[in-house]
């Protein structure tokens, strides 16, 4: 038995490094990040060689950290009546768990562009950068050929694959980007993003390369046959795809102007024409029509930019579905396909909530991502469905003592034994949870768009908080440095795993290992070879 699973190993190596020679560009494969976690990975004791996974689901939460993690799951038991301490989120009853360490090659403290690229590619590269390795210059179109990377995304698609991702950003947002798109500037969401040089160049914004992404991927591996375009995408950003001219609103549109493109190109309409059976959305209602078993193609944009806060879903004009509700239908689509699939889902807007300095909207966007990866384990077959639930980064967001057992997680800490609050050094009461930098305190009331804290300047020092409830949405902690927007932090991140080859997640690892545990595990580069031979 020990010779047959070693011969069956060996065999598996040699295949493997095939693939290297055939899929993955040399740049990629003998790049020191990419090799370095795929030892680690093979070097790892409780690996099961032969697990085989024929689907993929990662869920990013951004800016997902462990702190953000703990008081979320104390809110979902808080909110069901109980202490809420002993709550668990869905993905915490993964097998497998192990850190993520998420720095970028020149950042202590990392950004989601250069994060995603890691978690994506299996290469570690700059803050700002999406899909090509660290020898780019960030912002110079010179710089980036010869350095482009190839993501799991395109191993999949290349493979045969159904292929999707959901976000609750603009689709041209840093993390789903960093699926599809090769820009050494994550900001260059549409072409009046890109300075002239880089347009001269022959850079093309992230948009643009989302709607040419089939023809894009078909022109570098003309032998693939399998090669039929990315079947789910849902998220917003449609101010990207439109022209900058009135008349191309949506029916829903919210500005004057929705549309940001000045090159007279409409990529919703170069969608259609590309896909005449896919089915374009951007409204719930429209979500609702799809129909899993006849739609080929979908590419729904529910908002000109981000999706709103869970909390804030009911201010839409139109109304737009949850992240729960995008992962069911996105998955219902891509499992009529015979190959697998492959799905990313991202919970963008925990992020966009902290920035903001508001724990309430990045807690209830955390319980969503759990009732989402719930819908998740619900609708696949867990021997055959390997699910990655983890975070690019974390977020300087802080859980202080020393609240009672049970004690409202969005509240001001009252010690074991105590009734009233505690009062700090200066006389006051204190919250749970606060931020080290940022824009601090603000009290909005029930306002549930996070956002609304930019409208004015940063605040630093104390405010008596006796008299303000700290738990409703418009709540905003307190911060110790006062800055323009709270900031992303630089500790390691959870990583929670289940289904074939999740073991591959345990221990201390670099980010980009994330990568090779579901190459592994998919065995993507071999599936992406068997199509073009
Ligand atoms: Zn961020």
């Amino acid at each position: 038995m020990k010779t047959a699973i070693s011969c069956w190993l060996v065999l598996c190596v040699a295949l493997t490094v095939n693939a290297h020679a055939q899929i993955l560009p040399p740049h990629q494969s003998s790049n020191p990040w990419y090799q370095d976690a795929r030892q680690a990975l093979a070097q790892k004791p409780n690996l099961q060689a032969n697990s085989k996974a024929k689907n993929v689901i990662l869920f990013i939460g951004d800016g997902m950290g462990v702190s953000t993690i703990t008081a979320a799951r104390i809110l979902e038991g808080q909110n069901k009546g109980h202490a809420g301490e002993e709550n668990q989120l869905s993905f915490e009853a993964f097998p497998f768990t192990g850190l993520s360490k998420t720095y970028n090659v020149n950042a202590q403290t990392p950004d989601s562009a250069g994060t995603m690229t890691a978690i994506i590619s299996g290469v570690k590269t700059d803050a700002g950068v999406i899909g090509i390795d660290e020898n780019v210059r960030r912002g110079n179109c010179q710089t980036v050929a010869g350095h482009e990377l190839v993501t799991t995304l395109d191993l999949a698609e290349l493979a045969g694959m159904a292929t999707g991702f959901v976000t609750t950003t603009r689709v041209t947002h840093a993390t789903p980007a960093a699926l599809y798109a090769k820009s050494p500037e994550r900001n260059w969401e549409d072409n009046s993003d890109l300075p002239e040089t880089a347009i001269a160049a022959g850079c093309s914004d992230i948009a643009a390369q989302l709607i040419d992404y089939e023809r894009r991927l078909k022109k570098h591996y003309p032998k693939a046959k399998h090669i039929d375009g990315i079947e789910v995408v849902m998220g917003g950003g449609r101010r990207h795809f439109l022209p900058s001219l009135p008349e191309f609103n949506s029916p829903d549109a919210a500005s004057d102007i929705e549309g940001d493109r000045n090159d007279e190109r409409h990529l919703i309409n170069e969608w259609q024409q590309r896909y005449p059976d896919g089915a374009y959305v951007y409204d719930k209602a429209g979500f609702d029509l799809i129909e899993p078993s006849s739609a080929q193609q979908v590419l729904a944009l529910f908002n000109e930019s981000h999706m709103h806060y869970e909390a804030d879903r009911h201010n839409d004009q139109a109304g737009e579905p949850s992240l729960s509700e995008m992962t069911t239908k996105a998955l219902a689509i891509l499992k009529q396909r015979e190959e697998g699939f492959f799905l990313m889902v991202e919970a963008g807007r925990i992020d966009h909530a902290h920035h903001a300095g508001n724990a309430f909207n990045a807690l209830n966007d955390t319980i969503e991502l759990s009732n989402a990866v719930k819908q998740a384990i619900a609708h696949t077959d867990p021997a055959e469905t390997l699910i990655v639930v983890t975070a690019d980064h974390s977020h300087v967001f802080t859980m202080a003592g020393y609240p009672k057992r049970g004690n409202p997680i969005l509240g001001k800490v009252v010690n074991v034994g105590e009734i009233g609050p505690a009062k700090a050094a200066d006389g006051k009461p204190y919250t749970t949870l606060a931020y080290a930098n940022g824009l601090g305190f603000r009290h909005h009331h029930d306002e549930t768009d996070a956002d609304t804290a930019y409208a004015e300047p940063a605040k630093s020092g104390r405010t008596n908080l006796t008299d303000i409830d700290t738990e409703q949405a418009g709540y905003h902690q307190e911060a110790l440095v006062p800055l323009s927007a709270e900031t992303h932090g630089g500790e390691d991140v959870a990583v929670y795993a289940t289904g074939p080859g999740a073991e591959g997640v345990l221990g201390v690892n670099e980010q980009n290992l994330i990568f090779h545990v579901i190459n592994q595990a998919a065995q993507l580069e071999r599936r992406a070879i068997a199509t073009m031979q």
